[in-house]
């Protein structure tokens, strides 16, 4: 029944209204939906007969009560199931568009090979876990440049941002967003390899297309980002443990006024995982650079750090690499020939390489560090000797560090403290705090490393002032895990920012649609996630500026800001305690509830490096530490917050009492928030594409492999719907659909129902359809004929109301 409008409560609620013989969605534990055909309605229960794929087994029926939510029905469009599916490029063209519609629809794409499926303006793109043959050969990149109508390939993106710069010079941005391992990070690349090349292949149409200076450095810039801030974890071999967002800008080569190329590039980064330095888990590995390093001991390139590598016995010497030696997915020796070469690209000169890769051994020495207590029964604690006295780590540390080996020592295992006009006292740390210490030395140490590698690309790509930019956000996930901690909180932070502008572009975009169309639409349901926005972030009683305060209130724990946060928040709707778990509390995102441990947020938030130690680091002799340690070590600026590089912000430029007292409270959280804040306003003024990028199975397993039989499925449903739901996909159909659930293109609308209009109007009808078909006419010629069938007294009698049915697509 096309023509009746179909509450969407009624049918979720279990069917009420749903006759003998309709095709139905039933919700189902392991497919999360099931096909089924009624077989029975009654008042107060429908049976459904599920369609089985074994016809030697049984057929099931399901009895479903309207009471209870615990089975769920939709209803089923015919046209959505196996190969008819293929041909949805985009599926709002899909009559009935809900869960279970674009559930299946991508599986049956995926099967065949289409990773990629618009809806609307959003791409949606299941990671195959292998190469596709052709799919991003230069003929298909060729195929898309200029191409109007968008299509499912990431191309296809790439190209209405470049035209967007190009025919309305306005700046774009691509959202990429995913799980770790949905392919993000290759995603990005993809955009980047087109824009660079379709701008080439413009400027220079026939023969060779030489790329640019900017162009080639661009696309080297990703092997060498990777090196520093990827590592293997057990969820992706080559993790981004950072999240980066790349302006891309386009302008006019020297002499040319016509077409547009890329000129120019500003890298942005955020929240390096920075702990990773000290730790990893079981099966995971530390930073790639780490280990291309010790596999490329034997370059010419390293001779300048010789001494310091002989002694090296594979990654098992640091205590911090463990046994995380080798990996059988990547080739350690390969990868570190591509990042000295796209260093070489960036303009490092040979001392400066040197350079980057003495400090990383240095971040590896300094974790071979241990302590002892001086003696028994002593709060204090020293450097403990190494049986191994040619490898002594705090010798090495300070050779590579410029630092007398005394003073090393020193600002571990001590520090001083000095109140307003007292004395400086000088007090031993304990085993632990030397080993905090310790570790936060390396961390700092790979942080600035990592910096100083993005601000050396950038300087070395160069950055217009005033250019249209095309932006690529390739940024974590949303995240849980079963203990959630500070990171998390930050992570997911990003993600509701994200979702909140997500909300707000699909929102417009079926406003939009309305208006054009002449269709009236209450839009009260749209989701907003602001409540849960102001619950982190607002002054001074969010969640951040709460932990914030704590930082700087004396004598202030994780415990204390956690007792304030239940006080404050238990009564808010997106805030949660859990029973018995003292030190929890729930945030409810729009993605769904997340237990947060507050143990150690405080810690984490401050991220401190000692005064003493930032004193010591600054007077290296070594030129490439102090530089990178200069401007934190102001006198009295008692917090460093490093885990992500310090944002551009000429706002802070103001009068430098008021940015020194802001540096002073600065926290990781504060910095981070200010970051997110700029890039948020930095992409309001761009015009966006989003890409949601889908793991098919949590195993990475390949695009079908027939010769090995697998029960398990390659695309599971289950987790592919919750990556659904946790991308804001399904909220956005859900709602979209929430007033209109039935959706029909003007033609495919007269084709189904023109049999039921009188006959003059049927002629009427038909002649209008053969003009659009034949002259290849847009579809608003048909509005006026499909106008005049709705105001029939057939169509009316056969709805009941005229309201029902909109001119919709
Ligand atoms: P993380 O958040 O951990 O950084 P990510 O979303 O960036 O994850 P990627 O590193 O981009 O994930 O992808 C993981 C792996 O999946 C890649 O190393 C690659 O092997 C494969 N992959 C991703 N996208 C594609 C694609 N379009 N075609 C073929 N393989 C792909
Ligand atoms: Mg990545």
């Amino acid at each position: 029944n096309g023509s009746k409008k179909v509450s969407l409560k009624e049918v979720e609620s279990g069917g009420r209204g749903l006759e003998t013989g309709a095709l139905v969605w039933v919700s189902d534990a392991s497919k999360v939906w099931a096909a089924g055909e009624v077989t029975h309605s009654e008042s107060c229960h429908v049976i459904v007969k599920l369609d089985s794929e074994d016809p030697i087994e049984d057929d099931q029926h399901v009895n479903v009560p309207h009471t209870g939510a615990s089975v769920r029905l939709l209803r089923r469009d015919t046209t959505i199931l196996n190969t008819a599916a293929l041909s949805y490029d985009d599926l709002t063209n899909v009559p009935e568009l809900h869960e279970a519609a674009l559930l299946q629809a991508i599986d049956d794409r995926f099967q065949h090979g289409r990773i990629y499926t618009l809806t609307g303006p959003v791409l949606l793109a299941v990671n195959p876990f292998r190469h596709m043959p052709g799919l991003y050969s230069p003929e298909m990149l060729r195929s898309f440049m200029n191409a109007q109508k968008l299509q499912p390939h990431i191309f296809s993106i790439a190209n209405r941002a470049y035209q967007g710069i190009l025919d309305d010079d306005e700046s774009q941005t691509v959202l990429v967003s995913g799980e770790s391992g949905a392919g993000k990070t290759e995603t990005t690349k993809f955009v980047m390899h087109f824009l660079a090349l379709t701008g080439a292949e413009a400027v220079v149409s026939e023969g060779e297309k030489p790329l640019s200076r900017v162009e080639r450095q661009v696309l080297r810039s990703n092997p060498l980002l990777e090196a520093f801030g990827n590592a293997q974890t057990l969820r992706n071999h080559n993790s981004s443990r950072f999240g980066k967002y790349i302006e891309l800008q386009f302008g006019f080569e020297d002499g040319s006024h016509s077409l547009k190329r890329l000129v120019g590039t500003r890298i942005r980064t955020y929240l390096l995982e920075t702990v990773r330095v000290i730790d990893h888990q079981q099966g995971e590995r530390s930073f790639h650079i780490f280990y291309q390093i010790l596999a490329g001991a034997s370059l010419p390139e390293l001779d300048g750090v010789r001494k310091h590598l002989d002694s090296i016995e594979g990654a098992s010497t640091f205590k911090n690499l463990g046994n995380s030696a080798c990996s059988e997915l990547l080739d350690d020796a390969e990868d570190f020939q591509a990042t000295l070469a796209a260093m070489q690209t960036m303009g490092f000169h040979m001392s400066e390489i040197t350079d980057v890769i003495r400090a990383v051994l240095a971040v590896l020495h300094v974790g071979n560090i241990c302590f002892a207590v001086p003696a028994k029964n002593s709060e204090a604690s020293e450097v403990l000797k190494s049986e191994d006295a040619a490898n002594e780590p705090l010798q090495l540390s300070s050779e590579l560090l410029g630092l007398p080996q005394a003073q090393l020592a020193e600002v571990l295992c001590n520090r001083t403290m000095q109140a307003p006009g007292e004395q400086v006292i000088r007090m031993a740390n304990t085993l632990q705090q030397a080993a905090e210490c310790r570790d936060a030395l390396a961390r700092h140490l790979y942080h600035a490393v990592f910096s100083h590698i993005v601000e050396k690309t950038n300087a070395s790509i160069g950055f217009k002032s005033e250019a249209t930019f095309c932006g690529v956000l390739d940024i974590f996930g949303f995240e849980f895990f079963k203990v959630n901690s500070f990171e998390q909180l930050c992570i997911n932070f990003t993600n509701e920012l994200l979702q909140q502008y997500f909300n707000g572009f699909i929102f417009e975009n079926e406003t939009a649609l309305y208006r054009e169309e002449g269709v009236p639409w209450q839009n009260e349901d749209f989701p907003d996630n602001a409540g849960i926005v102001k619950l982190l972030q607002s002054s001074p009683s969010g969640i951040f500026p709460m932990l914030d305060e704590e930082c700087f209130v004396i004598g202030g724990t994780s415990g204390s800001w956690h007792r304030k946060l239940i006080q404050m928040h238990q009564n808010h709707q997106a805030f949660g305690v859990v029973k018995l778990q003292n030190s929890t509390f729930i945030v409810k995102h729009f993605a769904g509830p997340v237990t947060y441990t507050a143990d150690g947020f405080l810690e984490k938030n401050r991220d401190r490096l000692s005064n003493d130690l930032l004193r010591c680091l600054a007077s290296s002799e070594w030129p490439f530490l102090r530089s990178c340690f200069r401007d934190t070590s102001g006198t009295s600026a008692d917090q460093t917050p490093c885990r992500s590089p310090p944002p551009v912000r000429a706002s802070l430029s103001g009068s430098p009492k008021a940015a020194k007292v802001r540096a002073h409270r600065s926290t990781v959280s504060s910095e981070f928030r200010q970051q997110l804040q700029d890039l948020m306003a930095q992409i309001r003024t761009t015009t966006p594409h989003f890409v949601r990028c889908i793991k098919p199975n949590p195993e990475n397993r390949a695009f079908v492999d027939a010769a090995v039989p697998d029960p398990r499925p390659l695309f599971d449903r289950k987790s592919v719907a919750e990556q659904l739901r946790y991308q804001g996909v399904l909220e956005a159909i859900r709602v979209a659909r929430a007033g209109y659930p039935v959706r029909y293109q003007h033609f495919d609308f007269m084709v189904e129902f023109r049999c039921i209009a009188r006959k003059s109007l049927q002629l009427e009808m038909e002649a209008a359809m053969r003009k659009y078909h034949e002259e290849g006419l847009e579809e608003s010629c048909l509005v006026t004929s499909i106008r005049a069938f709705l105001q029939s007294e057939a169509v009316l009698a056969a709805c009941g109301s005229a309201e029902a049915v909109a001119v919709g697509r």
